[in-house]
């Protein structure tokens, strides 16, 4: 979905809730869309810092729970225990995580393979299964062979 299909929505979420949209709240929204996935209220601080130097920490962090109770964010916590966000694509853009242990670069995936796993599993254990969260951790490419340090950025849900 372009920015500018999500800053609709999230405008009309605003205007649900009796919210009004401020600049600095538009300038959030616009960055955390536009950004790579998988921010720290940090990095999303720091970005948006760039747009607009006014921007407060604690603007950030209300707009990006704002974002996540309006279904426009979803909020991941992976091993280094730092709260991540990104933004939500659709029903349709379910997929996982697969995270370098040395860089710290997240990789997303989405496998049909696993999820007919998942509704055996859950079949044979006599559940229906809702949802699920997979993250696998291991090294990645660049770093094993001592490429390391290529951009973190990655955009995409990978069929694998
Ligand atoms: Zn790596
Ligand atoms: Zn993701």
């Amino acid at each position: 979905m372009p920015v500018r299909a999500r800053m609709r929505r999230f405008e009309q979420a605003l205007r649900e809730r009796g919210l009004k949209s401020t600049s600095q709240r538009d300038d959030i929204a616009r960055v955390f869309f536009a950004a790579a996935s998988h921010l720290s209220i940090e990095e999303l601080y720091r970005a948006v810092k760039k747009v607009n130097p006014r921007v407060g920490y604690a603007t950030v962090y209300r707009t990006l729970k704002l974002l996540k109770e309006v279904g426009l964010a979803a909020e991941r916590h992976f091993d280094d225990g730092q709260a991540r966000f990104e933004p939500i694509e659709g029903e349709n853009q379910q997929h996982d995580h697969i995270i370098c242990e040395r860089c710290g670069k997240i990789v997303e995936f989405a496998s049909q393979e696993l999820e007919r796993l998942q509704e055996r599993i859950g079949r044979f254990l006599g559940f229906t299964v809702g949802r699920h969260r997979m993250e696998l951790y291991g090294i990645c490419a660049a770093c094993r062979e001592g490429r390391g340090h290529e951009p973190r950025r990655e955009r995409g849900v990978h069929r694998v």
